[in-house]
């Protein structure tokens, strides 16, 4: 019988070149408070966590977290990994459930759940290795040729330059895209000038037949999103994301309930409880958890089945191999997020330069390979002295 031997957990740190930050790259939480600086300093992340979960036979399944890194690694390593440590990593609901009511008072939602998703892709990757099938194989098999993905970036930036952006992909292939604003509450008028300025200016490049996605990452306010949205109509996006923080659940319901652009959410949303109370108050259109965040693959396959009782399709975050077996597995994911490879910016960009394996898209869409175990990553060689190990 294989056993869990140990856990792992190391924070690798972006040393490498960055490309420095603009102001009013995109909306963001903080946009709201007063002061100037650099507004977008709690959006940018350099680091990463690794997470292995090791079997007694020496396999070692890869799991991965983004959010605070360090202190992630802290709830692992002080309060999560002795609780599966000796356990059968096939008894993976029970393990989840362990770690979930043994750090309760404390880990329901944010980094608890981010240590226990961290260690679920672990145990997820490690039970691939060990059966020899790829992760999908493991949760609902194949149930789409390819998927399709979305190509997700197009920051605020000079119009002919986002234009530029947006022919790159379109040349590439996409038929869906992500576009992101520059402005919110704080700048009126003239600000939400300059925001229909860029989906415009988006919305002209790709054409009437393409999907536009719009994303706000909570960035604006209930006020602000009503006011705005009439104008956005005219461009026929597919969803507005993000609009409002995700504690303002009532915020969302509402803006849902107007039925003019479809509400998207949930990559700050945990568990099968949160994506519960979001899918009971008709709060959005289209959930956007990350397995990463979420409570891993165990909490992303439950909360798959329950939106699609409530007909809402499961368009995780940002793409990325946990996310994609969780797409492949199920009919209510009809397609994916993709952040394209890009020179390191926000943070987005480290998994790619971390890991090796991800699929590339072709056409505007990736495939698994059905014979790769388990999550299909490893960590990535060539980048390695771009890294450094802070802890
Ligand atoms: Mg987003």
């Amino acid at each position: 019988m294989n056993k869990i031997k140990d856990v792992k957990t190391t924070v690798y740190k972006w040393t490498g070149p960055v490309v420095p930050p603009a102001q009013n790259f995109c909306t963001n939480p903080t946009d709201i408070l007063k002061g100037s600086g650099d507004k977008m300093k709690s959006f940018r992340f350099h680091k990463w966590l690794v997470c292995e979960v090791i079997s007694d036979d020496g396999k070692i399944g890869i799991g991965n977290a983004a959010l605070a890194p360090e202190v992630t690694k802290k709830a692992i390593d002080c309060y999560l990994k002795d609780l599966v440590i000796n356990e059968n990593p096939f008894d993976y609901e029970y393990l989840w459930e362990k770690m979930y009511r043994h750090t309760l008072a404390w880990g329901r939602k944010g980094i608890g759940m981010v240590g226990i998703s961290a260690i679920d892709l672990g145990i997820w990757d490690l039970m691939g290795k060990i059966k020899n099938k790829p992760v999908f194989e493991l949760i609902g098999k194949r149930t789409k040729d390819k998927i399709p993905v979305y190509v997700s970036k197009l920051y605020n930036q000079p119009i002919k330059d986002l234009q530029n952006e947006a022919e790159k992909y379109l040349n590439e292939g996409f038929k869906m895209f992500k576009m992101r604003f520059g402005w919110g509450p704080k700048d009126g008028e003239e600000g939400i000038k300059k925001n229909l300025e860029l989906v415009n200016a988006v919305r002209e490049v790709i054409g009437d037949k393409n999907e536009l996605m719009l994303e706000a990452y909570m960035g604006w306010n209930l006020e602000y999103s009503k006011k705005i949205i009439p104008h956005l109509i005219k461009f026929n996006p597919k969803w507005l994301e993000e609009p409002v923080i995700p504690d303002d659940i009532k915020g969302y319901s509402e803006l849902n309930a107007l039925g003019k652009i479809p509400i998207a959410g949930g990559e700050h949303e945990f568990t099968y409880y949160g994506f519960e109370n979001l899918l009971e108050m008709k709060a959005i259109s289209y959930i956007q958890y990350d397995s990463n965040r979420v409570g891993g693959i165990t909490a992303g396959k439950k909360i798959n089945d329950l939106a699609e009782k409530y007909n809402v399709p499961v368009i995780p975050h940002a793409g990325q191999m946990h996310n994609y077996h969780l797409t492949m597995s199920h009919n209510n994911c009809p397609f994916s997020e993709y952040f394209p490879v890009n020179k390191v910016e926000i943070g987005n960009e480290l998994f790619y330069y971390l890991f090796e394996g991800e699929p590339k898209p072709k056409n505007g869409f990736i495939d698994l390979d059905n014979k790769i175990p388990g999550l299909g990553i490893s960590i990535n060689k060539k980048f390695k002295s771009n890294f450094k190990v802070v802890e």
